[in-house]
């Protein structure tokens, strides 16, 4: 691959949209004729309203097939046979990987993919580091806990792909990673905003470097939480490392889907190749294909195989730009990327946080009174939370243990670390109707 060529897939990428949209038809229909012929749960999902793959003529009645939500794919896999019940449309032999979502809003869903699915993510993750001009002479540094969380494992793939040198940063801690992109010269890295500003505090503060003048770095890729997009965190990103910081946003259940280019538009291309996107009215539920206007992103995966993302309510909130990008792709933009989210879930370190989750926890644990609090704040640019809550016992052992516990199991339900603060019985506040349990005070100003 020419590494002057700007773009992974010259002829795709800068496809009139017209010519795209015939393409996408043509995928669709092939997508959900795949589901129909071979998965019990889309036969039955589509005939329960008596549609079949043949009555999708244009891309215009695309809505008339039915979404899925996440909450069904959980009610999928807990039907036979384990563990992806009814939904799998390939020979369970022809899986080659398994992820699953964090389980933050609830039971983790399970991610099933074939060799082919695996081609497939890290083409897309390809196309999306080439437009952010990773190139064979990268050297790109990982700095992710490689593990069942699919997060960053494409990447990986990708960035070998595309023929750059990589570097998985595993289980080092924060201290040996930043030596170890130091020692090597690594020029990009990819990690979470979060983490990357949290990185950059502690090669200042314990390490006596600083990232913009004493790392090579010159571009990172954000993924995980939308700060890439928030103009403030990418300024103080970039001044930080000295770099340029791109967004990309995707997800477990449907893939690498929404990328920033170099050019670094003010919001995220779709791959509309790969990916078709429609933008639903949470209101009336109707389709908006005009700039400017909000809606929810309900979304397909077009070239998916084990099991299949057709329609699937995404629950993110974007909207069309009225512009083109400077690049020349015709992929479409997402201005300022993912506005936030359809219910009020809110993400923490990257990571989904349901209130819900924590008080299964705090509730579950007999030495825990019925009242709690959990404040999400910021220190620096590092997100925290604070949990406060009554205890039923008293003796200072018996906190210490209670302590323990409670964040041990509050890391394994929610996959988050807390700062826990016991009150004696009694001392919270009491609600008489609707408890005000979850504040969030990063959203003040
Ligand atoms: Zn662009």
């Amino acid at each position: 691959m020419d590494s002057n060529v700007p773009y992974w897939n010259p002829y795709i990428e800068t496809l009139p949209l017209e010519q795209m949209q015939k393409l996408q038809l043509r995928k669709f229909k092939r997508i959900l004729e795949w589901g129909f012929e071979r998965s019990k749960f889309h036969k039955s999902l589509y005939d329960s309203i008596g549609l079949e793959p043949g009555d999708i003529k244009t891309l215009d009645d695309v809505h008339l097939v039915p979404k899925v939500e996440k909450s069904m794919m959980r009610e999928i896999q807990r039907k036979e046979p384990f563990p992806y019940g009814d939904i799998l449309c390939v020979p369970l032999e022809e899986v080659t990987e398994f992820r699953q979502t964090s389980g933050t809003t609830g039971q983790p869903v399970y991610q099933p993919d074939t060799w082919q699915d695996w081609e497939w993510w890290s083409e897309c993750w390809a196309t999306l580091l080439w437009a952010q001009g990773y190139r064979p002479s990268d050297r790109v540094f990982i700095p992710f806990g490689y593990n069942v969380f699919v997060a960053f494992w494409a990447g990986h793939y990708a960035s070998e792909k595309i023929g750059c040198e990589t570097v998985p940063g595993g289980v080092l801690d924060t201290e040996a990673r930043i030596l170890k992109m130091k020692e090597i010269c690594a020029t990009a890295l990819m990690a979470t905003p979060t983490y990357v500003l949290g990185m950059a505090d502690t090669a200042k503060k314990r390490l006596g470097l600083d990232p913009a003048k004493d790392l090579s770095i010159t571009k990172i890729t954000c993924a995980g939480e939308p700060g890439a997009s928030v103009p403030a965190t990418k300024k103080r990103i970039e001044t930080a490392w000295g770099a340029k910081v791109f967004d990309h946003v995707g997800a477990t259940e449907i893939g690498a889907w929404g990328f920033e280019c170099a050019c670094q538009p003010g919001g995220l291309h779709i791959n509309e190749a790969m990916f078709l996107v429609e933008v639903e009215d949470i209101e009336t539920g109707e389709i908006i294909n005009e700039p400017g206007k909000k809606g929810k992103l309900i979304i397909t995966a077009l070239d998916r195989i084990a099991q299949p993302c057709i329609r699937f309510d995404a629950k993110d909130i974007v909207e069309y730009a009225d512009y083109q990008c400077d690049c020349g792709r015709t992929f479409r933009i997402l201005k300022g990327g993912v506005i936030g989210r359809a219910d009020d879930i809110t993400k923490v370190k990257g990571v989904l946080l349901a209130p819900s989750a924590i008080e299964d926890v705090v509730r579950s644990i007999p030495a825990l009174g019925n009242e709690y609090e959990v404040i999400v704040d910021k220190k620096g640019d590092i997100d925290e939370i604070f949990l406060r809550v009554e205890a039923l016992v008293t003796s200072g052992s018996d906190l210490k243990d209670l302590e323990s516990r409670l964040k041990t199991e509050l890391r394994l339900k929610t996959n988050l670390g807390y700062k826990i603060e016991l009150f004696p019985e009694g001392s919270l506040p009491r609600y008489e109707v609707k408890a005000k349990r979850f504040k969030d005070l990063r959203k003040k100003g």
